[in-house]
């Protein structure tokens, strides 16, 4: 398969409906969630048709048969980042991944009084309440980088917060809200240098560019299925094989035990220590097939895709009068979420008017509150791309911001 979007778009039929008053639907929040191509729906419908069971441990064809989708799922899934199988832990999203680490740390005593957890002014709500939450019940402090005005993390004070006190730096890859892309390898060895573990969150990076989890120096990745065209339900955290071997279980229950005592029990080793319970494994299957999509499409051709309607979309954008990009304003280093402000309209009047004419985006605080007090603005509108969004759309985008303006006499 060769990057053709108007080839690519026909395997997702959602693509193809209209919204109330008839206008086409112009889809342009994948960042909060994909659509799913039909090979995706194939697979999970395929696996209820004809395999369907509870993995592991059963003494018949069909869980045999079961286990094997999910392992191989599983497989699929560690090449794609290249990981080991034993690595990828299968969660339920990239918010359960973050938290099983939190939680584990907390649990093995890796983090206490006095020590320090750094995150970023620019995290997901989900990197960042579990930390403050760990900071909490452990007494340890938590700090932050702090944001430049133009949307990228403010390093300066990095040997400030990065020192022999650090014991976990939590940082996002890529901003859903700003699109930056952040330097995680050059953060990650200066955490590693002062022995911090580092967690990254990549549920805005790995659906949309190379991620090899050897390169990006980290020692924790989570994402998230249903961003990247898999089903809802799953998601990812690969985490070093010698750190997750280490750490205590987040969930207890059947399927992560070895031997259970009326008083005691002993663990699986990983990846089932952190698996409790009956898996998804349709959504697993799901996964894997959505993998499979990328890797056809190639995740270069992706991100370059992906960079073509970023630039677009800044450059008309920056055409409008009284629109204001909130984060980068040029492709470097940077991600297809693109938020914006519009002088004198309040982004919810925005989305309204977008969403008249078929424009699906989001708007508010995009589960990053910190991020709009950070700019002293109320929320933003927000526009992300994705495989099958094309130039068109990006037109579509910045005419309705246009019409908004119309509308509201700006
Ligand atoms: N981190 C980032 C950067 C995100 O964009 C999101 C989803 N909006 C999450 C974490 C949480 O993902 P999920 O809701 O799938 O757990």
């Amino acid at each position: 398969m060769t990057f053709d979007v108007d080839v690519l778009r026909k395997d997702f039929p959602i693509l193809g409906r209209t919204v109330d008053g008839g206008a086409r639907l112009v889809y342009l929040d994948s960042g909060a969630t994909t659509q799913k191509p039909l090979q995706v729906l194939d697979a999970e419908r395929d696996f209820y048709l004809t395999h369907n069971a509870a993995v592991h441990r059963g003494a018949h064809q069909l869980a045999g048969e079961a286990t094997e989708a999910y392992e191989g799922a599983r497989h699929t899934v560690a090449r794609f980042v290249g990981a080991a199988d034993d690595e990828i832990v299968f969660t339920k999203n990239t918010t359960e991944g973050i938290n099983l680490v939190a939680y584990a740390l907390g649990n093995a005593r890796r983090v206490g009084p006095g020590d320090r957890i750094v995150v970023t002014e620019m995290e997901h709500h989900a990197n960042l309440v579990p930390w403050q939450q760990l900071a909490e019940r452990t007494g340890a402090t938590l700090d932050w980088f702090g944001l430049t005005d133009d949307g990228r993390l403010d390093l300066t004070r990095a040997g400030e917060l990065i020192d022999e006190r650090t014991k976990v730096l939590a940082v996002g890859h890529q901003s859903n809200v700003l699109g930056t892309v952040n330097p995680v390898r050059e953060l990650a060895d200066r955490a590693h240098a002062f022995g911090a573990l580092v967690v990254v969150d990549g549920a805005q990076s790995v659906p949309h560019r190379p991620v090899g989890v050897r390169e990006l120096g980290a020692d924790f990745l989570a994402f998230s299925g249903h961003k990247m065209l898999g089903p809802s339900g799953i998601g990812v955290l690969w985490g070093r094989r010698e750190l997750l071997a280490d750490l205590p279980p987040f969930l207890t229950g059947g399927s992560m035990i070895e031997v259970v005592e009326m008083d005691r029990t002993t663990f699986l080793p990983p990846p089932q220590r952190f698996e409790a319970g009956v898996p998804m494994t349709a959504q697993a299957v799901g996964l894997a097939a959505a993998v499979d999509y990328l890797e056809a499409l190639g995740m270069a051709e992706v991100a370059a895709h992906e960079d073509a309607l970023t630039a677009r979309a800044l450059e008309l954008l920056a055409e409008v009068p009284g629109v204001r990009i909130v984060g980068p304003r040029d492709v470097t280093d940077r991600g297809a979420a693109v938020s914006f402000t519009v002088d004198g309209i309040h982004p919810h009047d925005v989305g309204q008017v977008l969403d008249e004419r078929g424009v699906a985006v989001r708007v508010g605080h995009h589960c990053a509150r910190p991020i709009v007090r950070r700019y002293g603005i109320p929320a933003t509108t927000r526009a992300t791309f994705y495989v099958y969004n094309t130039l068109d759309e990006v037109d579509a985008l910045v005419d309705g911001v246009r019409a908004a303006q119309k509308y509201f006499g700006g």
